[in-house]
């Protein structure tokens, strides 16, 4: 027997850091959608008692710091499960770039082995078991649109944007999320509107969404890699309806309505950089496991 599930990366609309906790996380809202860049994930059954993952990328670790293993070892040892499995990963997303890659390979892995070990969790319960895993797993569980609050755990479903092109430029460079709240200052940070841009998509208005996405973190990341900057030029000069860095960077995502127009911004950057993408937002939750 064999599993598909598609993992999808995440871009951040907004992304706003309130403050940081007793607990050491950070207080955020954060208004998230899927885009049509995934991950593939095939899970089969081991009779062995074990976890293999497998990957032909050789950016993505194939024991305990792969996300996508500790979700199938957590929900093991919470259900006590007598069965193994094995994961095999496609990876497609970027990896370390601000689109959730690894968390959302952990949450479809979360909804996969509860097909395949016939657990009969609910997407609700997952949701739960992922934030154990890191903060934006929760979110990835459902995938769609949300508004995620707390540390990024708590997700209210919201109506997807309207339909659009994504265009996707990742630099060359890695950025760790840990170093860029290290170097956040949340007073002197610019905070975008998170009230407008729910209204906005509660509104289904195209241009008030271009309007309202903003990112607390893009200022850290701007000031430590000047080519994030450079992205954001190129794509404002070759049109785009918004520019904006996702997560802690350091792709930078563009919104773009018309056809020409996203290919013409995904000409100019092909030329600056190696990982360029032209994806349809997906938005809404779409049945994820093929
Ligand atoms: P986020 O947007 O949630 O901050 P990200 O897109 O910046 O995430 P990931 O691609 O998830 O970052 O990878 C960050 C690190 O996690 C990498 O250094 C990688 O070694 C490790 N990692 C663990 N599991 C995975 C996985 N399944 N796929 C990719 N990276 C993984």
């Amino acid at each position: 027997m064999q599993i598909l599930e598609k993992a999808p990366a995440k871009i951040n609309l907004s992304l706003d850091v309130l403050h940081k906790r007793p607990d050491g996380f950070h207080e955020v809202e954060m208004v998230m959608t899927t885009v049509d860049l995934a991950d593939r994930i095939e899970l089969s059954l081991l009779s062995e008692n074990e976890i293999r993952v497998e990957s032909e990328s050789r950016f993505v670790p194939n024991d305990e710091r792969n996300l996508a293993y500790r979700a199938a070892q957590l929900i093991k040892n919470r259900y006590d499960v007598r069965k193994g499995v094995k994961i095999y990963i496609e990876k497609n997303i970027p990896v370390a770039a601000g689109l959730a890659g690894g968390s959302s390979d952990a949450a479809a892995v979360l909804r996969g082995v509860n097909r395949l070990w016939n657990l009969g969790l609910s997407l609700d319960e997952l949701a739960v078991l992922g934030a154990e895993i890191g903060s934006d797993v929760s979110f990835c569980v459902y995938g769609g649109t949300a508004l995620a609050t707390g540390r990024g755990e708590k997700i209210q479903s919201i109506p997807a944007p309207p339909p659009c092109w994504v265009v996707l430029s990742k630099p060359t460079l890695g950025v760790s999320t840990q170093s860029v709240y290290q170097n956040l200052d949340v007073e002197k940070a610019e905070h975008p509107n998170t009230k407008a841009m729910v209204a906005a998509l509660k509104n289904g208005d195209y241009r008030e969404i271009c309007t309202h996405v903003g990112n607390t973190l893009e200022g850290v990341t701007l000031e430590m890699h000047e080519e994030v900057g450079q992205i954001k030029e190129l794509m404002s000069q070759a049109g785009a309806d918004a520019v904006l860095m996702s997560g802690s960077g350091p792709t930078v995502f563009s919104l773009v309505e018309h056809d020409a127009r996203a290919q013409r911004i995904y000409n100019s950057l092909k030329g600056f950089c190696t990982e360029v993408y032209m994806v349809r937002l997906l938005g809404y939750r779409e049945p994820l496991d093929k």
